[in-house]
């Protein structure tokens, strides 16, 4: 099973706030747009089930709690001390509904 993070409007509105230009963020999303087809056609082909899925990377894959970020895109849990790259803790919310 592949689980695909639906990323597209969570990163259109982060696009926008770090100030990414219209033009560019269209192309940026068309891009992704482009890929997600891409990639849900190879799995569709080969059989391979898939499903869109939000993971959230402000929410601890461990126990829930918010996390809180540090310089250099570093999410800390207070309550557990889970510690990831903030790219990273989506990853482990996969792995954790994998589980
Ligand atoms: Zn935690």
């Amino acid at each position: 099973m592949v689980i695909i993070d639906d990323v597209i409007e969570e990163g259109r509105r982060e696009l926008i706030e770090n100030g990414l230009n219209n033009g560019l963020l269209k192309l940026y999303l068309a891009g992704l747009r482009r890929f997600v087809k891409i990639l849900t056609n190879q799995l569709t082909w080969y059989g391979v089930p898939y499903q869109f899925k939000r993971l959230p990377s402000t929410k601890c894959p461990i126990c829930e709690h918010e996390l809180r970020q540090l310089p250099g895109r570093v999410m800390v849990c207070d309550q557990c001390e889970f510690k990831a790259n903030r790219d990273l803790v989506p990853i482990q919310w996969a792995i954790k509904i994998r589980c």
